[in-house]
């Protein structure tokens, strides 16, 4: 039986979808470097390797020595306030390492991939909900090497036997039904997380960024995205590409915006904390709203999110949380 080679399977979106794929039988190589993922996050039944995609004849060797079907890559950095001080960090992790992977998959003739872009590309929307055929301008390091990283494929495509398909994602949260995996990052930037610091005793209270952005309560609007609905797209995604899909782009949201104190208020309500909030300035680059179509992936994929309720979502992270307060370092 091939494999598919899952590249940053220790991170939070990349662990979720090999459990995944490992529920669908299917078998699974991991590769991650170890810098933002955890060794304990890999699944005991996946084959793993340790190593950087930049190190040159790391991937050439996996593809060598594993029968490799289709990769999904999610080995990049992705916070975007890191991006806007380091942005060469961003450059050389996320564009070097995916021109190093394409070059290998190219060299072995490994033709399917499907990688993880972000609403980031995005920037201030056109429209609400936006759709993948919307402008992209991003208004941060991060969405720009995101979308990058979509062109290389592109012109990649043109020239060579490869297709790929980028996922857009929108705010992932919650954590896998096992209880096993779940987020974990040092230091953490996300909303959902950091709110339940403050019942998990580690924060005394959560800070609202801006109170005047013009919507219904003045906090910013996201789409929260289950992490297992988002593991899934990728699983469908491949199996897209292996019935002779061509490149694709598509949105993964819920298609629902939540306001932040309507993410804080269903927080309290799930952990019966009353979690004190502070209303701050707002945070630089922050768009108001943020909401999907995911018409597209809906109708083309077959994609049909299972948890997609704030009430869900939030349970289930604060399910890996209470027990885990300290990540994976317990
Ligand atoms: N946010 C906040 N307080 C925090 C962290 C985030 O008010 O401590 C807001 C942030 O400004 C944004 C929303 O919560 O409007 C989601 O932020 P997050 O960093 O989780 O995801 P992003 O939308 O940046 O991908």
């Amino acid at each position: 039986m091939k494999s598919i080679l899952v590249l940053g399977g220790a991170g939070y979106i990349g662990s979720t979808t090999v459990y995944e794929l490992i529920a669908a039988g299917k078998h699974v190589v991991v590769a991650d470097n170890l810098q933002t993922g955890f060794r304990e996050a890999v699944h005991p039944d996946a084959t793993f390797y340790e190593g950087d995609i930049r190190t040159p004849g790391f991937l050439d060797s996996i593809f060598e020595k594993e029968d490799i079907e289709g990769v999904i890559h999610f080995a990049a950095s992705s916070q975007v306030g890191e991006s806007m001080k380091d942005p060469l960090k961003y450059y050389n992790n996320n564009l070097c390492g995916t021109e190093v992977l394409l070059e290998s998959m190219v060299k072995h003739n490994i033709d399917k991939i499907v990688f993880s872009s972000t609403a980031a590309t995005y920037g201030e929307p056109e429209n609400i909900p936006i759709l993948e055929t919307d402008s992209t301008k991003p208004t941060n390091c991060y969405g720009e090497t995101k979308l990058s990283m979509e062109k290389m494929m592109y012109w990649t495509s043109i020239a060579h036997n490869l297709r790929y398909v980028a996922l857009r994602y929108f705010n992932a949260c919650g954590a896998h039904s096992s209880g096993k995996i779940g987020e974990a990052h040092n230091p953490e930037t996300h909303l959902i997380p950091l709110i339940l610091q403050v019942p998990n005793g580690k924060r005394e209270y959560i800070s609202i960024f801006g109170n005047d952005y013009d919507t219904k309560d003045g906090t910013c609007i996201r789409d929260y995205i289950h992490v297992t609905d988002l593991a899934q797209a990728h699983i469908l995604a491949m199996d897209y590409l292996s019935r002779g899909g061509e490149s694709n782009t598509f949105n993964l949201g819920n298609g629902v915006g939540f306001t932040v104190k309507e993410v804080i208020e269903t927080a309290r309500k799930v952990t019966a904390h009353p979690i004190p909030a502070k209303e701050e300035a707002r945070r630089a680059g922050d768009p108001s709203t943020l909401i999907a179509s995911s018409a597209k992936a809906k109708e083309v994929l077959g994609w049909n999110p299972q948890l997609d309720n704030l009430e869900t979502i939030i349970e289930s992270a604060w399910n890996w949380h209470k027990n885990h307060p300290n990540g994976y370092a317990n």
